[in-house]
């Protein structure tokens, strides 16, 4: 079928799935479910994927409320559509669980363009996935699906979200997370404070050495700490003491070098003090996001054919997200798209007026067919798919 006859088609099939589509919008956002703790909205999905005859694995790879949804065959590339489905706590009155980021618009999108996609078979040879990606608020759950292989077979990721404005300059920082726990031996501090080893001096030394570090690193470095053990009383030498930091650079490769510098700020103080030094990372590490440019482009062009205008050029403020993780194992296409002219941003109480209002629906079907129609155009050209696997493996070696 010629491209204008495909995209019509398309644009039909948005139509007479919309109702469908925005229910998986409505559902998720009046049962809002915190992270790894998605039974319903995930279920929601899966029912829904079912129905229309996609593969189901769920539980997926050991993860409660993921789930891989496949449709389609092994003659052309897989192309993958992250669902997120978590909610943030405390809002409202009785501070519940509620939709601020707008994670029931991502799935309603992401799921949304998998079934119109499953619908327009006879288009192409190759494979969609959708996936259920819990808990992108807290654990990151895309980094355990990544290091359990999920994005061994996927050649392209889409995914979007909602935002204060148009943003295709979406970026997000590589960061790891270390926890420094000092065991030191206790004594009376007034009586025999020489027989003590003071683990407290231990994490006062690590955030000396930090701060002096500091002046020894590329400008894009964030570290941030807090104390989360100080003792006990004032009259005891304190012998179990420990701090938490992020560490955060534009890049992991760096940030790698960064990291290694900051514990090495932890073993010095542990060797001042003689106390014996334990080293964790008390969350997932997130990479940086790299989003490949030819996706970009393609996925542009279309969100401006559907109706998209006035991408912003600011660059985005950066925070760390797993879908970083993701774009170290699979190209991948991530933006964002406004809402309500930037009066509310996201995690704001007031963004819950529009995570799931009408706007936001109408921007739901016009992101399903830019997708849609992007992804036609991916499955139909070799030469593109060759182009986003070498910028790919180009972004991977830097
Ligand atoms: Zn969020
Ligand atoms: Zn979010």
């Amino acid at each position: 079928m010629r491209e204008e006859l495909v995209q019509e088609r398309i644009d039909q099939l948005v139509k007479s799935y919309e109702t469908e589509i925005e229910n998986i919008s409505d559902y998720i956002f009046n049962h809002p479910e915190l992270g790894a703790e998605e039974y319903k909205s995930s279920k929601f999905i899966v029912d829904l994927l079912e129905k229309h005859d996609f593969r189901i694995q769920y539980p997926y790879l050991g993860i409660d409320t993921s789930f891989r949804a496949e449709f389609g065959d092994e003659f052309g590339p897989t192309i993958a559509f992250l669902a997120e489905y978590d909610a943030l706590p405390g809002y409202g009155e009785k501070k519940e669980p509620a939709h601020a980021c707008g994670h029931n618009w991502i799935a309603a999108t992401t799921v949304g363009t998998g079934i119109i996609l499953s619908k327009m078979k006879e288009e192409f040879k190759g494979k969609i996935v959708v996936m259920g990606t819990p808990a992108e608020e807290t654990i990151g759950s895309k980094v355990d699906l990544v290091n359990k292989g999920a994005f061994k077979d996927i050649d392209a990721v889409f995914q979007m979200h909602l935002y204060e404005e148009n943003n295709l300059r979406a970026k997000a920082l590589a960061m790891d997370s270390w926890e420094f726990e000092f065991i030191g031996k206790a004594s009376h501090a007034a009586a025999y404070p020489f027989d003590g080893i003071n683990a407290l001096d231990s994490v006062n030394l690590t955030f000396a050495g930090i701060s002096a570090l500091r002046q020894q690193l590329k400008q894009d470095v964030r570290i941030h700490g807090i104390i989360t053990k100080g003792g006990e009383a004032p009259n005891i030498i304190p012998d179990h003491c420990s701090c938490k930091f992020y560490v955060r650079a534009q890049k992991r490769k760096y940030l790698d070098i960064v990291s290694e510098k900051v514990k090495n700020c932890a073993r010095g103080a542990a060797l001042m003090t003689g106390a014996k030094l334990e080293i964790k990372k008390f969350e997932n590490s997130f990479d940086d996001l790299v989003v490949n440019k030819t996706l970009l482009e393609i996925a542009r062009k279309n969100l401006e054919k559907v109706g998209f205008e006035n991408f912003s050029q600011r660059d985005e403020i950066p925070g760390s997200t797993d879908v970083g993780n993701v774009s170290y194992a699979a190209p991948t296409m991530y933006g964002n798209i406004g809402i309500a002219d930037g009066i509310a941003k996201v995690h704001e109480e007031e963004f819950l007026g529009y995570a799931n209002s009408k706007e936001a629906k109408e921007k739901i079907s016009m992101v399903v067919k830019a997708f849609s129609y992007s992804v036609l155009e991916l499955f139909n050209s070799k030469e593109l798919m060759d182009k986003v696997k070498e910028e790919f493996e180009q972004h991977r070696i830097y």
